[in-house]
């Protein structure tokens, strides 16, 4: 089937609302009676767990790009974690990334940054897509998988759990800061690497595309800022590649890989 990419996009509505509640949830981070050094210390944990461990370290180096194996416990771990993060289910957001990387910065990248700014930092997910029948072909080494179908099919009522958990833990000063402003914080530290690694910073290595490696959104993002240089070398599970391009990520793959849980590790051939 082609798509006709001219037709007007639709709003999804319920995407919409669900970015605009969750924002408004976490200004409450700004109320000082919700404020305790420990909900902070909850939200900074989570941001690690969900964010380092679960998006930079889970989905997408070791399910997207395979950069690197672990014992399936681990792997199923690492979705775990990502799918804590709320961006939708392992499969969609692996599908999408391979999506990303095939047609990088052309009309068929779901979050072309040609179209500026905030069409790809968090615009384009207020609308529907015209590759969501695409998904599929993408994700042909995980869609069969039960453990993968679950995340996919409960990670609202997995968010539900752990906040119900934190309810319980610490009070309302948890659910606020270690889930609301958790959530709105990990999403946008998520977004800049389609926005802000697509547009300011220096390019290494010429990948055909806008990618860049940005500084403060590797810090940010544990080790994803040096996206040019992942661009060029996709399967690498090292992005940062010269010694001061600090990857957090990176370390820990070699960590995992020094007491045995990491193997067949790839690099980058830049010579
Ligand atoms: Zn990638
Ligand atoms: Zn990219």
């Amino acid at each position: 089937m082609t798509i006709a990419t001219s037709t007007k996009r639709q709003i999804n509505w319920v995407n919409t609302l669900f970015f605009a509640a969750v924002h408004l949830g976490a200004l409450l981070a700004l109320v000082p009676a919700f404020f305790s050094w420990k909900a902070v210390g909850v939200a900074v944990f989570l941001y690690w767990f969900t964010g380092g461990l679960g998006i930079t370290l889970g989905f997408h180096r070791l399910i997207t790009h395979r950069s690197f194996q672990t014992p399936k416990w681990l792997e199923y771990f690492l979705a775990f974690c990502g799918t804590l993060a709320v961006q939708g289910g392992p499969i969609e957001w692996v599908g999408t990334h391979r999506i990303h990387h095939l047609h990088s910065d052309k009309a068929d990248d779901p979050h072309d940054s040609n179209k500026g700014f905030w069409w790809s930092h968090m615009g384009w997910l207020f609308f529907f897509r015209d590759d969501q029948a695409d998904l599929p072909r993408f994700t042909k080494d995980i869609a069969d998988d039960p453990v993968y179908q679950f995340l996919e099919k409960y990670f609202i009522p997995l968010q539900f759990a752990l906040g119900f958990f934190l309810l319980w833990l610490g009070g309302w000063s948890f659910v606020v800061w270690g889930i609301f402003f958790r959530i709105v914080f990990v999403w946008h530290c998520t977004w800049l690497v389609n926005s802000a690694t697509h547009k300011f910073g220096y390019q290494s290595h010429e990948s055909q595309d806008n990618s860049t490696n940005c500084w403060w959104v590797a810090l940010l993002v544990f080790g994803e800022g040096w996206h040019n240089n992942h661009h060029a070398y996709q399967y690498s599970a090292r992005h940062g590649l010269q010694w001061w391009e600090f990857d957090m990520t990176w370390m820990t793959i070699q960590l995992l890989q020094a007491i045995g849980l990491a193997k067949n590790v790839k690099l980058a051939n830049t010579k």
